[in-house]
């Protein structure tokens, strides 16, 4: 039982352009992207936000976001250009949906510092 669109997504209730699956991870296009690329890589486990992560137990999860995040970038060959990888913690950060997600963005020049 999910309580966000994401859990939705996670058990294909609906629908969402997926570019990677693992028995842990599940990747697809972001619904209103701000770059080229805007992949959202999101645990298949409810983790709400990142102030609920705890290393001790999700240490080896965290590893299979970041390994999916390098094999997408290679997938769409912005490996060597480069990209970045955002996590909105919070109301001050502008995080929407309370399920853990790493926004993957690229194919163009990023500015510093963020908006
Ligand atoms: P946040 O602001 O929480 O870090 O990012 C949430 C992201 O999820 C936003 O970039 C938003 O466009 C995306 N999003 C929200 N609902 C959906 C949806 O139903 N499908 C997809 N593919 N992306 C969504």
């Amino acid at each position: 039982m999910g309580s966000t669109i994401f859990s939705k997504i996670i058990s294909k209730e609906i629908p969402a352009n997926i570019v990677f699956e693992s028995d842990t991870v599940l990747a697809f296009k972001d619904i209103n992207p701000q770059a080229p690329i805007h992949i959202l890589i999101i645990p298949k486990i409810e983790i709400p936000t990142i102030t609920d992560i705890k290393g001790s137990e999700h240490a080896s999860l965290l590893a299979d976001m970041f390994d999916a995040a390098n094999q997408i970038a290679k997938q769409m060959e912005i490996a060597e250009s480069g990209f970045r990888l955002v996590l909105n913690c919070g109301r001050d950060a502008g995080q929407e949906v309370y399920h853990l997600h790493m926004h993957l963005l690229g194919g163009r020049q990023m500015k510093w510092p963020p908006g």
